[in-house]
């Protein structure tokens, strides 16, 4: 197959064309550096000028205050579920606190019970979450080390419209499949952090926000890697980093600055994509269901299903060769779901939901 497709995975996720062919353009050669970015030293002048572009658009984007660090890591999300509570829980006998929104925070949560104690300071299971508690109704101690919020749930499709508000705890958030899909108040967390291979490159990176005064945290006794204060100390170089994934990530920065125009513009377009699908949704006479209550559906991961297994199964079989793929939902939840990360074009998502209208009319009652 030579034809590029729609594809809705939740990640590893779509990229964006004009980077993957930059990509392709300098893979042989890296102009500057005489050999590809996959075989220069991390400590090269070319690696260290990609390393430091990639922090100051990063930086750029977001707005990042001066007292955070950004770090380049290797581990995925789940090494976050991990370190973080090593770095900020370890000895702690007061609980943090947790919000668990589904799947993805139900597993960080079960991780941090391995370093200390922990509150649930809401749970979705009820209702296999397919709700957010409103932020202004959460009670949070005082004393906790750190809250932990998962922004968009990947597997579910739900999203905290704004930036939630911890008062003075330290707010972790995994951001990993709504990063960079709009503007954040970055002031506002302690620890916001994300996976690439869904909204922002290649899977091998991860991208860590902290502030400076959480790093004073990391425990001496902790081993080297899973420390943060290394990582800070050696500007994310005290071993190799992903350094492939650090360069696909300054061209998806340089992207959305250069080519979106910023993250306000990529945010109407995010919403935008959405809309077009739950209008489908909704306007279906039920046929199509969303599994996420309407005030907290995401942006990027759509969820819904049909009204039994056999249409689920035509509905893929027939958007297969219209070029849609990867629309199958997570077994918990069922049904479809469509990630429309950033790099999704509009063109996509209109072509699903072309094709989501015509399912309905030859098959809805
Ligand atoms: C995909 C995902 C993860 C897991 O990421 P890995 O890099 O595979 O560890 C964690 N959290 C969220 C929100 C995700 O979407």
């Amino acid at each position: 197959m030579t034809e590029r497709v729609y594809s809705f995975a939740p990640g590893p996720a779509v990229l964006p064309v004009p980077v993957l062919e930059q990509v392709q353009k300098d893979l042989v050669c890296l102009p500057g550096a005489g050999a590809s970015v996959l075989e220069i030293s991390h400590r090269s002048k070319a690696f260290e000028g990609i390393m430091a572009d990639a922090q100051a658009r990063l930086k750029a984007l977001l707005g990042i205050p001066d007292n955070y660090h950004i770090l380049f890591l290797q581990g995925g999300a789940r090494l976050q579920f991990s370190m973080i509570p090593m770095n900020l829980l370890r000895g702690s006998s007061v609980p943090a606190e947790y919000l668990v929104t589904g799947s993805w925070s139900k597993y960080a949560l079960e991780e941090a019970k391995k370093e200390g104690p922990v509150n649930v300071v809401w749970n979705g299971k009820d209702t296999n979450y397919d709700r957010l508690p409103p932020m202004s109704s959460l009670q949070f101690n005082p004393q906790a080390p750190y809250a932990y919020i998962t922004s968009n749930e990947t597997i579910q499709g739900v999203q905290f419209a704004t930036d939630p508000d911890a008062g003075s705890i330290p707010l972790v958030c995994d951001a990993s499949s709504d990063f960079l899909h709009r503007p954040v108040d970055v002031k506002r967390y302690g620890i916001l952090y994300a996976c690439a291979q869904k909204n922002a490159g290649p899977a091998g990176l991860t991208i860590v926000i902290i502030r400076d005064d959480l790093v004073k945290r990391s425990p001496d006794s902790l081993g080297g890697y899973l420390s943060y204060r290394t990582h800070v100390e050696a500007n994310s170089l005290w071993n190799t980093p992903p350094v492939f994934g650090v360069y696909v990530f300054q061209l998806i920065a340089r992207w959305l600055q250069e080519e979106i125009g910023g993250l306000d513009q990529m945010y109407a377009l995010n919403r935008e994509k959405a809309r077009l699908l739950y209008e489908v949704i909704d306007a279906s006479n039920g046929f199509y269901r969303g599994h996420a209550q309407p005030d907290c559906r995401s942006v990027m991961n759509v969820t819904f299903r049909l009204p039994n297994d056999e249409l689920e199964k035509k509905f893929l079989a027939e958007a297969a060769p219209l070029k849609l793929r990867e629309l199958k939902g997570h077994r918990s939840v069922g049904g479809m779901r469509a990630s429309i990360y950033n790099a999704m074009p509009l063109a996509g998502v209109q072509a699903l939901r072309d094709f989501m209208k015509d399912f309905l009319a030859r098959n809805g009652a």
